[in-house]
């Protein structure tokens, strides 16, 4: 089996580690209602996805 020659140092790990932050989820406005949603998904709000309605609304 392959092995590292070397023991990463402290300071190699935290470099790697600087790309694992978690981000909070940016929703974005729905095109239809105006409503905030979140991207790739249907909107909660007016069943709306990708400009046509998915979940048919009460009216
Ligand atoms: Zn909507």
């Amino acid at each position: 089996m392959a092995v590292p020659k070397r023991k990463t140092s402290p300071s190699r790990r935290n470099m790697r580690r600087s790309h694992h932050a978690l981000v909070a989820v940016q929703p974005q406005e729905c095109t239809n209602c105006g409503e905030l949603k979140l991207n790739h998904h249907i909107c909660p709000a007016c069943g709306f996805y990708d400009g046509r309605e998915v979940i048919a609304s009460e009216d």
